[in-house]
């Protein structure tokens, strides 16, 4: 790919004539915007794991071997004292079987009908990519039309959908895509209250990171895709995945950025939406709840 594409899809960063990629969005700067919205700030995240894909190791990391990871499929839910936002809608079993049809995956049904009671539930859902297990919960509701209606996605992210669905049954028109919320913004944009945007393209084009505060004062950075485990964090290395089509330059400058928040900001979680053992610590840390309200 060449500097002029990369830079094409970086809004929020720099390239440099090598093609390295520059990614540091302001911790002082989200912080702030996080505040400015009326409202209450959340009270707390919750996380669930509708489903997993199990890949050896090799593919999920750079310089890994044959052990098997397992990678859920996870949607977030931030609760406000008077209503929650929901971040990613899971994905239906067909959807995730569409993935693997030869080698049925994990998939836990009673998760995501409670992903589904919580996007019905939901004031607002965000979506931060275009991929399957990420927005497909919405797309292949029976009430898609009022969900679109609450949902808030980048002018990107509909492009994807009507030009380059994920998989070919979750193409959208461009009739259907008009129910969305379609917001464009360069860098950072609030929401809603404790909760803003992060423009990252990289993982794919459309990709957004989320920046929670808490009431309490805790705050969570949701990675979303750049990296799938926390090792891709901790040690800088990305997916080594045949099949995943990244700007690496990019997704790599956004590894260095997250290890950065991680290990100069110990007030901030990191979340990973496709690492079990994370998920499992920060909820054994008592960073994120795993049941949902509903
Ligand atoms: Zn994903």
């Amino acid at each position: 790919m060449s500097s002029d594409v990369i830079e094409d899809r970086l809004d929020s960063a720099t390239v440099h004539p090598a093609g390295r990629a520059d990614f540091a969005p302001d911790v002082g700067v989200l912080r702030a915007m996080s505040t400015v919205l009326p409202g209450a700030l959340p009270v707390a995240v919750n996380g669930i794991r509708v489903a997993a894909s199990i890949r050896p190791r090799k593919f999920v990391i750079a310089g890994g071997d044959d052990t098997p990871v397992t990678m859920p499929r996870t949607a977030f839910q931030v609760m406000y004292p008077d209503c929650c936002v929901m971040i990613d809608s899971g994905l239906d079993q067909a959807t995730h079987d569409s993935f693997s049809p030869d080698k049925p995956e994990p998939y836990f049904p009673d998760q995501f009908a409670k992903v589904a009671r919580a996007l019905d539930a939901a004031r607002l859902i965000v979506v931060t990519h275009f991929h399957a297990d990420h927005v497909a919960g919405v797309l292949t509701a029976r009430n898609f039309t009022s969900l679109a209606r609450k949902t808030i996605i980048t002018t990107e992210t509909a492009r994807c959908l009507v030009e380059t669905p994920h998989r070919p049954h979750l193409k959208l028109s461009r009739q259907a895509v008009a129910n969305f919320m379609v917001l464009d913004y360069p860098v950072c944009y609030p929401v809603a209250p404790g909760l803003v945007l992060i423009k990252a393209p990289g993982h794919s084009p459309d990709s957004q990171m989320v920046f929670i505060r808490l009431q309490s004062g805790r705050e969570i950075l949701h990675s979303v895709d750049s990296a799938w485990i926390m090792d891709n964090i901790l040690e800088l290395k990305g997916k080594a995945a045949p099949w995943v089509k990244e700007d690496v330059p990019a997704v790599m400058a956004q590894l260095r950025w997250l290890k950065r928040v991680h290990e100069s900001d110990k007030n901030v979680t990191i979340l990973v939406t496709h690492d079990d053992k994370h998920f499992d610590a920060v909820a054994t840390a008592g960073r994120i709840g795993t049941e949902l309200k509903l």
